[in-house]
């Protein structure tokens, strides 16, 4: 009988505390729980980047840093295989981003951004927040801690985002994460997810790059190493990668990402699934 394989990894962002993976592996089981229910793999990917802005430790969603003025601009983004792809920038006052993100997906738009996006978010009815619930997590700033969780459903893929940025940039700073190929890119040959230093990661078109060396054969692990190797030890910088060919996820700095792997026939009978790892891999490392 024909198998269905689905695999999902989440990351807490390059410099996140690796401690936090338990935070990862339940965005993880957010997403395998919405993949196993017959939702569509980009909104599985969502639910799991939606859990991980909920968690509060981490720099997305109400644990957002602060520009230098003390407001939260937020970016998200989604993708998936079928060239779906939505993205908000310096989204202000909502709560999910990534949800945000995922409505401007289905719509006319690509990217939708500040005043507009925030328009766009109360005439959609997504949920807000208000500045003092922003977490106060006492973490160390000068890491990035964005988060991001690739999956594969059987032969599709989709991958997102979301962060509150670098803590103290200025206001309307934009990085990486809702620029398609920068720092997220699915297609028929897998998803890739980064995090790190956004003007870096966009400068290298880093996403889709990594991306194609999928497309050429190269196996997640390899990958993972090859594209870590393209950023200096100063600069963070951190992926996870899944294809057909396997995952693999990596960064040059501590970084807390988890991954899970089932197997599920189509027919619907029992699933066999299995946590595959969590926790940090040093620089170039990937697992
Ligand atoms: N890449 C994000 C940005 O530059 C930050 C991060 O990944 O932590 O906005």
């Amino acid at each position: 009988m024909e198998e269905k394989k689905l695999v999902v990894l989440t990351h807490g962002g390059a410099g996140s505390d690796p401690a936090f993976a338990d935070g990862t592996a339940i965005a993880g089981q957010v997403c395998m729980m919405s993949l196993q229910s017959g939702d569509p793999v980009i909104d599985a990917t969502c639910h799991a980047v939606a859990a991980l802005e909920d968690d509060g430790r981490f720099n997305a969603g109400i644990g957002s840093h602060k520009r230098n003025d003390g407001t939260v601009q937020m970016d998200a983004s989604c993708m998936d295989s079928a060239g779906t792809f939505g993205a908000v920038a310096a989204l202000e006052g909502f709560k999910n981003p990534v949800r945000v993100a995922r409505i401007v997906s289905q719509s006319e738009y690509k990217i939708l951004a500040g005043r507009g996006a925030n328009q766009f978010a109360a005439d959609q009815g997504c949920e807000t927040f208000l500045p003092h619930q922003v977490a106060k997590t006492g973490a160390d700033f000068s890491t990035t801690d964005t988060v991001g969780c690739v999956v594969r459903s059987g032969d599709q893929f989709a991958c997102a985002l979301s962060t509150g940025g670098i803590d103290k940039a200025v206001p309307g700073r934009v990085g990486d994460v809702p620029l398609i190929g920068c720092g997220l890119y699915a297609g028929a040959d897998g998803a890739v997810a980064t995090t790190g230093a956004g003007e870096v990661i966009a400068m290298k078109v880093t996403a889709l790059r990594a991306y194609q060396l999928l497309e050429r054969g190269m196996h997640p692990q390899a990958v993972v190493a090859t594209v870590i190797a393209w950023f200096e030890e100063t600069t963070a910088f951190g992926i996870i990668v899944v294809s057909k060919n396997g995952f693999a996820g990596g960064a040059n700095r501590g970084m807390a990402w988890t991954a899970s792997e089932m197997v599920a026939n189509r027919e619907g009978d029992e699933p066999r699934s299995r946590n595959l790892r969590g926790g940090v891999e040093g620089r170039g490392r990937s697992g």
